[in-house]
């Protein structure tokens, strides 16, 4: 930090009082931007040929994968990388800094991780050089960035439905990883296919363990860490409540006394097999994702007990000991578990009217002796509130904490800002069955600059839409798509009704 200087500082406040990190506008015309937007970024009107990187990094791979994926984006016109000796010790884990001239760009990132980031920021200014029928060449505005995170925890919760198709996982992944996010969490809803218990989910689930490998690598390769998640709580129907659909009972019925009588939608805790059975898939999921640092077990929206051996035991002891056995076995595969906070918190507390609440006192009490390891992930999804009570309170019981928006942009702002200024672990935005059309470029444009420097000023305009495109056009070329279904944001031109207007 110490080389960042007086000169660096006020480079950042000027950044900052000219609307944050908003690149130079030329003229009459609309300026570049890099999303999300670095913490100083100057580039000039005056753009200069991409025929030269010379990086600078103390990762001996960071040169082959800066290699290979410039020949990815640019083919034949790939700008030549040379591998240039500088100090990058004082930079951070993801932190770089980029200067371009005449000269071509000079890069300084110490981790590979942070040679992406540069490459990824690089990636959205330049542009084609003019005047052709066809590429011939790439240009980029001349200019200084020097960037870093300012939370470290920047994640996403990304579901897989039964009608979610593989692509659409996979373009989330990578538009996750192009916007700087670390975390993607997958949820399969009835769709992973198990060795365990292949009754579980949807005869024809999608999210085989070959898949799980190949998004896998496509996700370790751009940067970005996959964590596998089940409900081991509520949503034990592995469907949305409102469809109905109970993945494992309306195809094979005979389990049932894994479940709870209502609807089938807790997990019947008081059943030893229902413990044996959730152990076993953390430890397969664990395994198919590489054994990565966490996993997340959901636990929200359970339903009070409905069987008679749950509901004559007191429930705080068995809801304890559920969660306690769940993370034991996560501790044990090196992880930590991750869970939905509103079933930790009692329905009718003063403290959290107007918030999300769906616990009782019985969850309430039985989660204040909580192993305290467990990541408590606080969502809520409304409009912008002065403060959120229950972030602060989980931090003050010892928990790592991370705030979870979903698509209501001023709510997701307040929550980010919230979120930093208490110090918490980080966060998970959310993007539920809107993972397309406008949504989803409100989602991830929102959260990824939110995540990364939460004092940014930023607005959905039009031209930011725009820009949103332009980098899923640039994922849709490294997926080589070919189906126009899969182009864009919504799978056909004239979108459903519901979303016409959205
Ligand atoms: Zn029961």
């Amino acid at each position: 930090m110490k080389t960042f200087s007086i000169r660096f500082v006020l480079f950042c406040a000027i950044a900052l009082f000219a609307g944050a990190g908003f690149c130079r506008a030329a003229n009459d015309s609309i300026e570049p931007a890099i999303f999300p937007r670095p913490i100083l970024c100057e580039l000039s009107a005056d753009y200069v040929p991409l025929v030269k990187i010379a990086i600078a990094s103390a990762d001996a791979d960071a040169i082959n994968w800066a290699e290979r994926h410039l020949k990815e984006w640019y083919g034949k016109q790939t700008p030549e990388v040379i591998a240039h000796q500088a100090d990058v010790a004082y930079l951070g884990d993801e932190e770089y800094e980029m200067e371009i001239d005449e000269q071509g760009v000079k890069i300084k990132a110490r981790t590979i991780q942070a040679v992406r980031y540069a490459l990824y920021s690089l990636r959205q200014i330049a542009i084609p050089k003019r005047g052709t029928l066809e590429v011939g060449g790439w240009i980029t505005p001349k200019g200084t960035i020097k960037d870093k995170p300012q939370m470290n925890f920047r994640g996403i919760h990304i579901c897989w439905f039964h009608e979610s198709e593989p692509w659409e996982v996979e373009r989330q992944i990578r538009l996750a990883a192009y916007y700087k996010m670390n975390y993607a969490v997958v949820e399969p809803w009835g769709t992973f296919k198990s060795n365990v218990a292949p009754w579980l989910s949807w005869p024809d689930a999608t999210m085989t363990k070959k898949q799980i490998k190949r998004l896998k690598a496509i996700a370790d390769d751009l940067g970005i860490t996959l964590i596998p998640q089940i409900n081991v709580f509520g949503h034990a129907s592995q469907a949305r409540s409102l469809a109905g659909k109970h993945a494992t009972l309306d195809i094979s019925p005979k389990y049932q006394p894994l479940f709870e009588p209502l609807a089938g939608w807790n997990w019947c805790l008081s059943n030893p097999e229902t413990r044996k059975l959730l152990q076993a898939l953390i430890n397969e999921l664990h395994e198919a994702f590489g054994r990565p640092p966490y996993f997340h077990i959901g636990g929200d929206e359970a339903n009070l007990p409905s069987c008679p051996d749950c509901a004559s035991q007191p429930y705080s002891k068995l809801f304890l000991e559920h969660i306690e056995a769940m993370n034991e076995t996560i501790s044990s595969l090196g992880a930590r578990t991750m869970m939905w906070h509103d079933m930790l918190i009692e329905r009718g507390d003063p403290r959290w009217s107007g918030y999300v609440v769906n616990g009782t006192k019985e969850t309430a009490e039985g989660f204040l002796k909580f192993p305290r390891d467990i990541i408590i992930c606080d969502w809520y999804y409304g409009a912008p509130r002065p403060s959120y009570p229950s972030m602060d309170y989980f931090k003050s019981q010892g928990f790592s904490v991370l705030a979870c928006p979903w698509n209501v942009t001023n709510g997701t702002i307040a929550q980010c800002k919230y979120a930093h200024n208490a110090g918490i672990m980080g966060v998970l935005g959310t993007t539920w069955h809107r993972y397309f059309g406008r949504d989803m470029w409100t989602i991830y444009y929102t959260l990824s600059n939110m995540m990364w420097n939460p004092n940014v000023n930023i607005h959905t305009g039009e031209t930011n839409m725009l820009r949103v495109q332009t980098h899923i056009r640039q994922i849709g070329w490294d997926m080589k798509l070919t189906n126009p279904r899969q182009a864009g944001l919504y799978y056909d031109e004239i979108p459903p009704e519901p979303f016409l207007n959205n």
